[in-house]
């Protein structure tokens, strides 16, 4: 039976408390669990609207009584970034408190659970997988947040972390639907961008920043590392879901979006039923290493040549910068090229360039750079 909880945050300020709001599908504690979640951007509109029409279609499972697993939804899953309206616009991505992203520095359980669990562990994944949740659900009740946004991320990931599905959903500025996702969960999770329709599919096994899709997945390969002897399965399948743009709120592509999420569901035998035949995989998935993140040299105002769908060889024109007020004639425009073959997926709303600024990015099989850890944009 659905059930509704209403969180209370602690009080950041005196007169003021905000609330979060979740949702629970099927029977608490049945298997398997999905947790998903919209707005930790607060100001990315798309996943709202999505998950509007999907919990229309779960009402409606709830009632046939075809919801086998769990199911927890947060609506709205950032009451603090919602509230941020500056100069009539919404700003709901760093916290004005502390210009921390809101998808950023979540709870990392891996040292913790890395102290913790060695003893706990045997020969049998499964209860492997138990062990490591009751521990990492017994040190997330011991954490004590600082801040109004630890407390909410505390929240999230007490909700999420458990879950066999995490999704988090999301949208970039001008772009295609697209899907990050850990390497040690593909090919696995191929059937989450091909229901999607995904463009493209990146992957990493650590980002860099702690996201929250990864502070849920990431302890398990981690630990199956760090303790080679026993068996750890991945047991978590979190991706951070990009709902295209933050324009695309069109009906119909929402209310697709929302029944191909509850597909995926049916698929990974959370709700009953069989789901239409997946469709094929649009692009296969490249590295998030391999995604150039394209750069303006200079400042100016950006006149693109490509657009999100086109591909691009390396060397190849993406955008022109023309500065009204060159420091030199040789600067009045300046072409903006790709550093690799690949897939635009992105590109920016506005048309303002500085120097550093991305202003596209291009998903491309060759990685760029070998590190990871630091790949995700601001
Ligand atoms: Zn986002």
């Amino acid at each position: 039976m659905k059930r509704t909880e209403t969180k209370i945050l602690p009080q950041a300020s005196p007169g003021t408390s905000r609330t979060l709001e979740v949702l629970y599908y099927g029977t608490p504690g049945a298997r398997p669990k999905a947790y998903i979640q919209a707005g930790l951007h607060a100001d990315e509109a798309p996943g709202y609207v999505v998950l509007h029409h999907l919990i229309g279609l779960l009402d409606k499972a709830d009632s046939a009584g075809t919801i086998g697993g769990e199911i927890v939804v947060v609506p709205a899953a950032n009451p603090i970034g919602l509230s941020q309206w500056r100069d009539d616009a919404l700003q709901g991505r760093f916290d004005f408190a502390n210009s921390i992203n809101f998808n950023r520095q979540h709870q990392d359980l891996i040292d913790r659970l890395i102290d913790q669990i060695g003893p706990r562990l045997g020969a049998d994944g499964a209860a492997n997988v138990a062990a490591i949740r009751a521990s990492a659900s017994r040190i997330l009740s011991e954490v004590q947040p600082e801040t109004e946004a630890q407390s909410l991320k505390l929240l999230l990931i007490s909700l999420s972390h458990d879950a066999d599905v995490v999704l988090d959903l999301h949208c970039d500025l001008q772009a295609l639907m697209h899907v990050y996702i850990g390497t040690p969960l593909w090919p696995d999770g191929e059937d989450l961008s091909a229901q999607m329709g995904a463009a493209a599919t990146l992957l990493a096994a650590d980002s860099g920043g702690t996201p929250f899709d990864e502070a849920n997945s990431r302890p398990w390969w981690v630990l199956a590392e760090r303790f080679p002897d026993q068996p750890i399965p991945s047991a978590c399948m979190a991706a951070t879901v990009e709902l295209r743009g933050i324009s695309d709120t069109d009906p119909e592509t929402i209310v697709e979006d929302s029944k191909n999420l509850f597909f995926f569901l049916q698929r990974r035998g959370v709700i009953d039923g069989i789901p239409p035949q997946l469709p094929a995989l649009k692009n296969p998935a490249t590295p998030l290493t391999g995604v150039d993140y394209v750069k303006a040299p200079v400042p100016g105002i950006i006149v693109y040549e490509k657009r999100p769908g086109d591909r691009v060889g390396a060397g190849e024109t993406i955008a022109s910068i023309i500065n009204p007020l060159p420091a030199d004639d040789s600067l009045s425009v300046v072409e903006v090229k790709s550093r690799t073959d690949g897939l635009i997926f992105s590109r920016l709303v506005d048309r303002f360039a500085r120097p550093g600024r991305v202003i596209a990015k291009v998903a491309g099989s060759r990685p760029l750079c070998s590190e990871e850890g630091n790949l995700l944009t601001l």
